[in-house]
């Protein structure tokens, strides 16, 4: 065992706060790592803040996580001391199931989320990246590509393989016309993996005041989805719509955005059902579908492609102790367009 400290949520009403911790020590086939950054994603705050009903407290989030190999087991083949690794959204799965060859664990039951989750023996609690030391089985650890810049690779961990999952497997691509909703912390990624995987990328925001960024980082077209006109020029157009929003929308008029064969998917999780009307699918043959995260082996190509496209996150470094006002700001969607902490200032 190793102390270890970090930042945690004590209770859904409470701020973070300083929090030490046991860290378990290392397997045979365990790395430790020493956290350099960590990413913040809106989900730490929807489960820091109690807003999904299944927190346990208390909790160090943190699932975009960037460090150093301190330490490995003697099993360990992939990594040695001072590589540079990541962790993303979970630290163990399934291994008995035949589906894992799929390369979906992330669908599994027996998933181990990096925090908020309890490890495989179902007592001990899973402590996340606001820390200065994770220990994570070497399976579930990824590489990250040395030409990257170090701190902002941590957010490819979840905003990075959330957006490039469904991309693949939609096809995104060439002749495919792409629209990403939001451009917050995931979909700014999906706006500069479309656009480097050669599709035809379209952001529809809230309001035109991230239009000049949403160009910058590789959309041809950006429209303001509070403007009604957007929804009648651009109706019956996209091959493909990746959702970040969680918030309530008009699912109808989103579904009307889609060319037959064409589908919506949800990555945002709203907290209330997503009613639509069947005249907004059957006419066109449109899908509505969900996807969450990718699995290690996808982790690991995204990073890869990330490393020959000179892709990273567009980020905001916070000191640890300024968590907390980053997480208004997010919620205020006042952020561009990740924040990163450091760990060097907890
Ligand atoms: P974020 O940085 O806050 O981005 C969300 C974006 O949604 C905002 O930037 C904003 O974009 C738009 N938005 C916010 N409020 C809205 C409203 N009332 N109506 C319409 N649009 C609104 O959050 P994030 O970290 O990207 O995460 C987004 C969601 O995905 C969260 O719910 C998170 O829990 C979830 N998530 C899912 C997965 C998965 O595997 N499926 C993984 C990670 C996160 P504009 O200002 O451009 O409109
Ligand atoms: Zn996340």
């Amino acid at each position: 065992m190793a102390l270890a400290r970090g930042y945690a949520a004590t209770d859904a009403s409470k701020p973070l706060e300083p929090f030490t911790f046991e860290r378990r020590a290392p397997n045979a086939d365990d790395v430790v790592i020493s956290i350099k950054y960590s990413g913040i994603c809106h989900s730490d705050i929807h489960q820091a803040r109690g807003e999904w009903g299944n927190s346990n407290f208390p909790m160090v989030p943190g699932h975009e996580i960037a460090g150093i190999v301190t330490e490995v087991g003697s099993g360990v083949t992939k990594f040695k001391v001072g590589d540079r690794v990541g962790v993303g959204c979970f630290v163990d799965s399934c291994t008995a199931c035949a589906s894992r060859d799929l390369d979906i664990e992330q669908y599994l039951p027996g998933l181990v989320g990096t925090y908020n989750a309890f490890e495989a023996d179902g007592v001990t609690p899973t402590y996340g990246g606001y820390s200065d030391s994770i220990v994570v089985k070497e399976g579930y650890v990824l590489s990250l590509p040395a030409n990257l810049d170090f701190a902002a690779t941590a957010p490819l961990l979840c905003a990075g393989i959330t957006l490039y999952s469904p991309l693949r497997h939609w096809n995104a691509g060439p002749g495919k016309k792409v629209a990403i909703v939001g451009m917050g912390g995931l979909g700014h990624m999906g706006v500069k993996l479309a656009h480097a995987m050669g599709a035809d990328v379209t952001v529809l925001s809230q309001s035109l005041s991230k239009k000049e960024d949403g160009l910058k980082l590789g959309a041809d077209h950006y429209y303001a989805t509070s403007d009604p006109e957007t929804f009648k020029s651009l109706a019956s157009s996209f091959d493909l719509i990746l959702c970040t929003v969680s918030a309530e929308l008009d699912w109808n008029a989103y579904a009307s955005l889609l060319k037959v064969d064409g589908t919506l998917v949800l990555l945002g999780i709203p907290e209330k059902p997503v009613p639509v009307h069947a005249f907004s699918l059957v006419p066109a043959r449109r899908s509505i579908s969900g996807s969450m995260i990718g699995s290690i082996k996808e982790t690991q190509e995204m990073l890869d492609f990330c490393g020959e496209h000179n892709i990273v996150s567009e980020i905001e470094m916070i000191r640890m102790d300024q968590v907390n006002e980053a997480y208004d700001r997010v919620v205020k969607s006042d952020v561009r367009y990740r924040f990163v902490i450091d760990m060097a200032t907890l």
